[in-house]
């Protein structure tokens, strides 16, 4: 069953729950990149690596506008375009206007989550351009008419069988479960798209303040053959996605690949200081790069900046208890898992327009502990349901038990009282249940739902010390 993106949160959940699949596909495959990370950072000094990393990452933000500066004038100096985009629509008209200049047809793209955040295959194929994802995850779920699940794994929901089932009805493909038949296919497929494609589109996995490079990582080598192949190239990336030296981007790359997927380094990475100069024997002609804001900095003026350390390795997702129940899916959203439960909120213009997000945690903290950045996840998950309060946005039946609880407390005549109604009620209705209460009415009923209530104590613990007191005075 596919979870619908568009339905209400709590249906997305219900939905991805009731999936028995895709709890295995995501749980086996998040425990295996979990546990290959792990390895990897035990072979190096890997609190050395997230510490540095974090340093570097700290000295970034705190001199953002200096590193993008530096960025845009090595960037222009080597010939690159550089464009600035404010937001979603700012960001695809550019996109569109380099492809109607350029007369193109085909557009050839490596998986990038900047380019899913701002919609430009959709953007793009409204404006009447062929869009193929080359990535074969993003090739799969690109058949399949589905988002992205995974930060680093797109399509990390779907099984095998699933897979082999888009493959025949989408490309075909005689029956088959090989995944080096399906992989060959293709692969074969894909070729022909890159040889007549006109412009080629990446994210960036960071960029070089210092020489004005855009770097992007990639198992299939694809990275490079859309960067590479094309007449035109462009790099869609966040401003925050900067590292200032060539030093610090091989610091990034170490805790990249093996936060990621536990390689010491991916199989490619893909250097580009600008277009084919002369002499040069293959290379693009035009490099344009669009520096996206879209909310980046008005989540930095809003106390969330720590999260712009983030260099998307997936860890966190990995390693979260919730993602590996419900996937990506369920979070509605195009960043998911605890990072995602960040970003969405704190990047959109209303916080309040993903006010379940924060709260699709349990606050266990194994992001934080995963995280090769170390960011603190649970707080900004925390602080972010503090501002949804305090915009008067948190849960409305929260509110209420919490101003109750509050009245209860305040007053030790109410509270002993509603005790003692609280412990006859609960154990008459607990004995006409069969001695645990089975069902509570809303909104208690979300507890009943999946496990029994114990009724209270008959007499509580202030009564039991006072019996007990006076006992002990008699005697
Ligand atoms: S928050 Fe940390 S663990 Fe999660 S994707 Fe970003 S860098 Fe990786």
């Amino acid at each position: 069953m596919q979870v619908d993106i568009h339905a209400p949160y709590k249906d997305r959940v219900r939905q991805a729950l009731g999936d028995p699949n895709l709890r295995v596909a995501v749980s086996k495959a998040t425990d295996r990149m979990a546990n290959a990370r792990n390895a990897s950072m035990d072979e190096i000094e890997g609190e050395r690596l997230r510490s540095q990393l974090r340093q570097m990452k700290q000295n970034v933000l705190r001199n953002w506008p200096d590193y993008l500066q530096d960025l845009e004038t090595n960037l222009r100096q080597n010939g690159c375009v550089v464009h600035w985009a404010e937001g979603i629509e700012d960001a695809q008209q550019i996109v569109k206007d380099i492809a109607l200049q350029n007369s193109a047809k085909l557009v050839v793209k490596a998986k990038s989550m900047a380019t899913e955040e701002i919609h430009l295959n959709h953007a793009l194929e409204e404006a009447g351009l062929r869009v193929v994802e080359t990535d074969l995850g993003e090739y799969i779920i690109q058949l399949a008419e589905e988002p992205p699940s995974h930060i680093v794994a797109p399509v990390i929901h779907k099984r095998l069988e699933e897979i082999a089932d888009v493959f025949q009805e989408k490309l075909d493909m005689p029956a088959t479960r090989d995944p080096s038949k399906m992989t060959s296919l293709a692969r074969a497929r894909l070729r022909k798209e890159f040889f007549a494609a006109d412009i080629g589109i990446t994210g960036c996995n960071f960029a070089i303040a210092e020489t004005g490079t855009i770097c992007i990582v990639t198992n299939e080598g694809n990275g490079r053959m859309v960067s590479s192949m094309p007449r035109v190239y462009v790099a869609v990336m966040g401003i925050e996605k900067l590292v200032p030296t060539v030093e610090d981007a091989f610091l990034q790359l170490q805790a990249l690949c093996r936060s990621a997927t536990g390689q010491k380094f991916t199989v490619y990475c893909s250097m580009t200081s600008g277009p084919r100069r002369p002499g040069d024997v293959d290379g693009p002609e035009q490099v344009h790069v669009v520096l996206l804001d879209n909310g980046r900095t008005r989540m930095f003026a809003r106390g969330y900046g720590e999260a712009l350390m983030c260099i998307r390795c997936g860890a966190c997702l990995n390693a979260c208890p919730v993602y590996q129940e419900i996937g990506g899916h369920a979070y509605g959203s195009t960043y998911n898992g605890p990072i995602g439960a960040v970003i969405t909120p704190a990047l959109a213009p209303e916080i309040a327009r993903f006010k379940e997000l924060p709260h699709a945690t349990s606050l266990c903290g194994a992001c934080r502990e995963a995280c090769p950045v170390k960011i603190d996840l649970p707080r900004l998950l925390l602080d972010l349901r503090s501002d949804l309060v305090q915009q008067g946005a948190g849960p409305t039946t929260e509110a209420l038990g919490i101003k109750s609880y509050s009245a209860l407390m305040s007053s030790r005549r109410m509270y002993e009282s509603l005790g003692k109604l609280a412990g006859i009620g609960s154990n008459v209705y607990a004995g006409m249940s069969g001695g645990n209460i089975k069902f509570m009415p809303p909104p208690l009923n979300g507890w009943t739902a999946y496990r029994d209530f114990a009724p209270f104590a008959r007499k509580s613990f202030r009564d039991w010390w006072r019996e007990r007191s006076k006992v002990r005075r008699r005697a």
